[in-house]
């Protein structure tokens, strides 16, 4: 099995040519691209960390394939403790980078296929989860990252996907031929799609049976014939052709370096269908996504909290006003928040349980907590590193001002801090925070992996009102409390009756 560095990862990117659009421009080289370098090193991390021996336990496992190690990303959770380490390994990774690393949408669309095949073949006598295994096999034996290509462009929404007038606003198949199928389509907002070895579709939503042609899952090198993709813009993104300085986070950049795929009349040979019209498992499939994905934004987007409250403390530090009580409070909250929601994946994977494929699935009730909570806690305590950051961080002069011999030593000075503490070391973090707080990492917290709607969906779905009311009833005393009776040892209706007496002739007897 190999298991890639992050350099041999990178390497590996220059064998692979796909077809990539920038701001109107075809993309001759993706791994040369000035814009792409920031998402490509921060995928690389998840290469690198694997051969770190400090960090060999979260960030690989053994393949229930072969016994052999491989990178964790290309695990088939074996155990809630599988669940925990990715969550750990998650965390890790937002702590190294301040940023998304991408590569956790392909690992949990492998993990959601390997559930969801196996019931497929259970119910329809198919043989998909082989076929799903050999390529699983492929990703494992060469750590290839797959993408996650999930969300469709969904024209109207208001209409079914076969009811859409133009039928290519969900990836959809063309023509069912002998040797494999022709695709046609967009997926929008893939995370990491052009720095990616494989493209894993799923299908976005529930399809009924009209949608069959819909309900598709499949596998493709990213520089399949007929595969387009178009990266997406970022706010403030251009900084980083400006200077590192400005950029604020230069080395990993902003959020997952997100793309549409536009697929045009694509082959796909069988061996490489997963799902081809079993509309009846389009739930199960997204559902299973769904719940690994939102789990993992309580160690993600913990560990970029991790980075902004130590940055914050560190500016606040720096300004010499580290020990004013109101920043301590306003770190504590950070702090509270942040573990609120580690808390809250962490009891959602030692919640998981095993499913017929033999994989183990997170709590799906408190996955849905966990991003929930994450679309609100995001936002808060990026709103009090803002403010323990001061006006500063969208006031701040560029780096080319700076070097400016007749301006650059007046700046220098004006911004000086607390003695120990360089300008220029005060800008750069002040810039991480800005990036990290006000960049496009905040509305990805709420949408990445579902919007809240679709988180409230699940949770009313799952949060069993009926058992609650059942409870209630039970403690109310509208019905029958059978522990209560043994406490008790009679009927209750016999017991209210004696209490009722004994109270009776307690009152006359103050009388
Ligand atoms: Fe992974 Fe988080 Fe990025 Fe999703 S948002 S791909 S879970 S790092
Ligand atoms: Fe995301």
């Amino acid at each position: 099995m190999t298991m890639m560095t992050g350099k041999e990862y990178i390497a590996s990117l220059r064998d692979l040519h796909p077809e990539v659009y920038f701001f109107g421009k075809k993309i001759e080289s993706v791994v040369d691209e000035p814009m792409f370098q920031p998402h490509i090193h921060t995928a690389a991390m998840t290469y690198e960390l694997a051969h770190s021996p400090e960090y060999e336990e979260v960030m690989t496992a053994l393949s229930h394939l072969t016994g052999e190690k491989i990178n964790r990303f290309t695990h088939i959770h074996q155990g809630t403790d599988d669940l925990v380490k990715k969550v750990r390994m998650m965390r890790l990774l937002g702590q190294k980078t301040g940023t998304c690393f991408q590569r956790c949408v392909g690992l949990d669309g492998l993990n959601a296929l390997y559930v969801t095949t196996y019931d497929m073949d259970q119910k329809h006598g198919t043989t998909y989860h082989e076929r799903f295994k050999k390529w699983l096999l492929e990703v494992q034996k060469n750590d290839l990252m797959p993408s996650g290509a999930m969300t469709d462009a969904r024209g109207d929404r208001s209409l079914r996907p076969h009811q859409q007038k133009n039928k290519d606003t969900y990836l959809h198949i063309k023509e069912r031929l002998d040797d494999g199928i022709i695709v046609s389509g967009v997926k929008a907002h893939i995370t990491g799609a052009i720095n990616s070895h494989e493209i894993l579709t799923m299908p976005t939503r529930t399809m009924g049976e009209e949608d069959r042609d819909f309900a598709l899952s499949f596998a493709l090198p990213s520089d399949a014939r007929g595969v387009t993709f178009v990266f997406s813009r970022q706010t403030n993104d251009t900084r980083r052709l400006d200077s590192p300085l400005d950029a604020g986070n230069p080395k990993y950049g902003i959020v997952g370096g997100e793309a549409i795929i536009l697929f045009k009349d694509v082959f796909v040979p069988w061996e490489r269908v997963f799902m081809a019209g079993e509309y009846d498992f389009t739930n199960e499939l997204v559902e299973t996504f769904a719940g690994y994905h939102r789990s993992n934004y309580g160690g993600c987007k913990v560990g970029l909290a991790d980075v902004v409250i130590g940055g914050s403390y560190w500016t606040a530090d720096a300004h010499g006003i580290s020990k004013a009580s109101h920043i301590i409070d306003k770190l504590t909250e950070m702090i509270a928040m942040a573990e609120t929601c580690w808390s809250c994946t962490l009891a959602c994977s030692y919640e998981g349980h095993k499913t017929s494929s033999g994989a183990y699935l997170i709590h799906p009730l408190l996955a849905n907590v966990v991003k929930l909570n994450i679309t609100r806690m995001v936002y808060e305590w990026m709103r009090v590193a803002q403010d323990i950051a001061g006006g500063k961080i969208i006031t701040l002069p560029s780096e080319k001002d700076l070097e400016n011999p007749e301006i650059g030593k007046a700046i220098e000075e004006c911004f000086v801090g607390k003695e120990g503490f360089s300008t220029s070391d005060i800008i750069k973090m002040l810039r991480l925070i800005e990036n990290m707080s006000v960049g496009a990492g905040l509305p990805e917290a709420m949408h990445g992996a579902g919007s809240p709607a679709a988180q409230k969906i699940m949770i009313a779905r799952r949060g069993n009102i009926e058992r609650k009311v059942e409870l209630a009833k039970s403690v109310a005393g509208i019905k029958k409390d059978k522990e209560f009776e043994k406490i008790i040892g009679k009927d209750e209706e016999a017991y209210w009756k004696e209490v009722k007496e004994t109270i009776r002739k307690r009152t006359k007897l103050r009388r």
